[in-house]
């Protein structure tokens, strides 16, 4: 199933050229009062959706795919983790390039470990990637993101794929320099994800997925997910060794080679294969 969110607070399936509103399947889920449980609610809750769904979506209308706007269907998760160097290629352009690393450290991401991204940097499509800084160099970084899908901690390996509940194409938008990356890569809008989220029983083989990106229509990169050096099973029992993961929380698993800086006015189309695609526009944010 390809699960979205659109127009800020409505939910759909994708089927084809179109997305069903089921919007009334949000009923499942329950009233929520403070303090809140941490997690996104939607994605703790995606097993009764998934059912309510499809004991509603026949009567549910039809609306084309290009009269939405898709927001991330992951509208609350705890914690967004990037994994920095997971790809070879992409730690030998960084070595060879001191205009991309721009001072930060370059180690393994076994030695390095997992960052975390802000929350508050997460927007789907239907948003734009502004630029607070565009004097410096701001990069893509197309990336397979993974949706964990129930709450765990200290998971093993072998476990780990029963915690993810599915995937989206995602974009780990990056400010180039020497700050922490809880700076650079946590700037509001710097963590695209969307356009949907296909559940994990649709990708048979997540670690053989095309990913792509285009700035303009040139491709910049252009890989496989099948490189990645700390595999998703591996992510999660890294991350959980130190992290209680909720549903929701989304794991951006790493970037190969070809990064490259993106001006306000581009666009980027981003694409991962069997899960989607999407555009996504940079401006300048506005001043006064
Ligand atoms: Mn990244």
């Amino acid at each position: 199933m390809k699960l979205c969110r659109f127009d800020a607070s409505k939910l759909g399936i994708v089927e084809g050229a179109h997305v069903r509103d089921v919007t009334k399947a949000k009923a499942v889920l329950p009233q929520l009062q403070w303090p809140l449980p941490h997690g996104d609610v939607l994605i703790s809750h995606l097993p009764e959706v998934i059912a309510e769904i499809a004991r509603i979506a026949a009567s549910c209308p039809l609306i084309p795919l290009a009269d939405v706007r898709f927001d991330c269907p992951v509208a609350n998760p705890s914690k967004i983790f990037g994994a920095a160097f997971n790809y070879s290629d992409h730690e030998a352009e960084v070595l060879a390039d001191p205009g991309i690393s721009q001072g930060h450290i370059v180690k393994p991401v076994s030695e390095l470990g997992l960052f975390l991204k802000a929350g508050t940097a997460l927007i789907g499509p239907s948003e734009e990637v502004i630029q607070r800084f565009p004097d410096r160099r701001n990069d893509h970084e197309i990336e397979l993101v993974a949706v964990i899908g129930k709450t765990g901690s200290c998971i093993p390996r072998d476990q780990a794929m029963e915690y993810v509940a599915g995937y989206m194409v995602g974009l780990d938008m990056t400010v180039r320099g020497p700050q922490f990356q809880c700076m650079r890569k946590s700037v509001d809008t710097y963590a695209v994800a969307g356009p949907w989220l296909v559940t994990a029983d649709e990708i048979a083989d997540p670690h053989d997925l095309d990913l792509s990106v285009t700035v303009n229509g040139q491709v910049r990169q252009a890989s496989n997910t099948r490189y990645l050096k700390l595999r998703i099973p591996e992510l999660i029992e890294f991350a959980s060794s130190y992290y209680t993961l909720y549903p929701g929380d989304l794991i951006y698993t790493g970037t190969p080679a070809g990064v490259g800086p993106v001006l306000a006015g581009d666009e980027m189309h981003a694409v991962v294969d069997k899960v989607g695609d999407m555009r996504i526009r940079v401006r300048a944010i506005a001043t006064a």
